[in-house]
């Protein structure tokens, strides 16, 4: 579900047209809808109404700050990765009490900056990490609250780049050694057992692997209270898939996730945190681009836009498909034809889409990658100096720009010349 639609022929964003967008923006650049963000997000968090719960968008999929406020004014908490998007949770008004901290690498400085920013809990995925922590909490005499991420060596059935709860994944303390390291936290002085974490992976379409992993972490949670731990929250992850093909069946409802999750946690009568980020903020943008030529190949049409792996990556790196819309909606009798959506830069990896049916397109076209809302503008980089393209924010009829695009002087202004040069 998005609010993305024709009206008169031309795509809109909400009430706003994406030409008269692209007109005063230029192409190429990303749209996110304020009504989808917080459509999504309520359809969340009211399938735990009555709950105690905590959802903590996860940053990573977009951390834009206007789309961090856009749900810290919902209520929404948020999962970090990193200091920066620690800094980013907190210039978006996002009190410490509602973040949580995961990752597997959380080096000494950031895990300081954490602690002093009072945060709900650090997700800790390795016995070294949870020393460190230690160290530095009992430093500050204070005492840091922790989940220990375990990793239930399930399989999510998901991309193998985004599946993150398999044993050779880098992710969470290895199933068999959960019970010895919620053991040594329990002996640190600078650590406070407060719960138990798990994320298996991402997009996953099928709610099958995350009842495993609940049932073995829950099994655990059982026999770690047994030890007298204190488990006050479960944390869930994220994961649940969204669709990305107009027309297939969709992936589970998150209403139905949350049946399952609230029947299977029902008798542990704690805090349920969930970090959710690509059903939020997936479906809730699209890249904007134009065509600059229609290239004739020798078997093949290429429809050569200004738009490029930089800027979307998802193609390439997870062979990721995504649905494209030309913005001017083709009279419907017109035939489709064949064509690569490619952008300009030199890797033959490049590429948005790979034969797709389409309505005749010709230069000059703006085209709609659709589902482009989470692992997007995120993922963006400048190879071949391409600046980092703006990002959009419309709300009903207005519009704003929220990550201006990046000019040359900015780019080319990271570059320093040595002495000797
Ligand atoms: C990436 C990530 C998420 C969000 O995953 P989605 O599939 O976008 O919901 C949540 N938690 C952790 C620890 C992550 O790494």
């Amino acid at each position: 579900m998005d609010h993305f639609d024709y009206k008169g022929g031309i795509l809109h964003a909400e009430d706003l047209s994406i030409e008269d967008i692209a007109r005063e923006t230029g192409t190429p650049f990303y749209v996110y809808s304020t009504a989808t963000l917080t459509r999504h997000y309520q359809v969340f968090s009211r399938a735990f109404a009555g709950l105690d719960t905590l959802i903590c968008y996860s940053v990573k999929a977009n951390s834009n700050i206007a789309v961090l406020k856009t749900l810290a004014d919902l209520g929404s908490g948020m999962d970090v990765v990193s200091r920066g998007e620690l800094r980013r949770a907190r210039a978006a008004g996002v009190p410490g009490q509602k973040i949580v901290f995961s990752g597997v690498g959380k080096t000494r400085e950031e895990m300081a900056e954490a602690l002093d920013e009072n945060i709900y809990c650090f997700n800790i995925e390795s016995e070294p990490e949870l020393e460190a922590l230690s160290g530095i909490a009992a430093a500050k005499e204070v005492k840091a609250p922790v989940a220990l991420r375990i990793n239930p060596d399930v399989d999510a059935r998901t991309h193998a780049k985004i599946s993150t709860g398999r044993a050779e994944d880098k992710f969470g303390i290895p199933w068999k050694r959960a019970r010895e390291t919620y053991a040594m936290a329990a002996k640190l002085p600078g650590i406070r057992v407060t719960g138990i974490d798990m994320h298996i992976g991402s997009q996953l379409t099928e709610l099958e692997p995350f009842s495993n992993a609940i049932s073995r972490l829950g099994d655990l949670v059982r026999e770690l209270r047994a030890a007298g731990h204190r488990i006050n929250h479960f944390d869930f992850g994220g994961g649940l898939g969204i669709p990305y093909r107009r027309g297939n069946a969709p992936p589970p409802h998150p209403d139905e996730y949350a049946e399952m999750v609230k029947d299977m946690a029902a008798e542990f009568d704690c805090r349920l945190v969930f970090e959710p980020g690509r059903m939020i903020a997936g479906n809730a943008g699209i890249l904007v681009a134009k065509i600059i030529y229609i290239k004739q190949g020798e078997n093949k049409t290429f429809a050569i836009v200004d738009a490029a792996m930089n800027d979307l990556v998802r193609p390439t790196l997870y062979s990721a498909h995504h649905d494209i819309l030309p913005v001017r909606a083709a009279a419907p009798d017109v035939p489709e034809r064949d064509y690569d959506i490619v952008g300009p830069i030199c890797e033959s990896g490049d590429f948005l889409a790979r034969s797709r049916k389409l309505p005749p397109l010709a230069a000059g076209d703006l085209i709609a990658v659709m589902s482009a809302g989470a692992y997007g503008a995120v993922l963006s980089g400048t190879y071949n100096t391409r600046p980092l393209i703006p990002e959009t924010l419309v709300n009903g009829a207005d519009y704003a720009i929220i990550r201006k695009r990046q000019s040359y002087e900015a780019l080319l202004g990271l570059d320093a010349l040595p002495p000797w040069l």
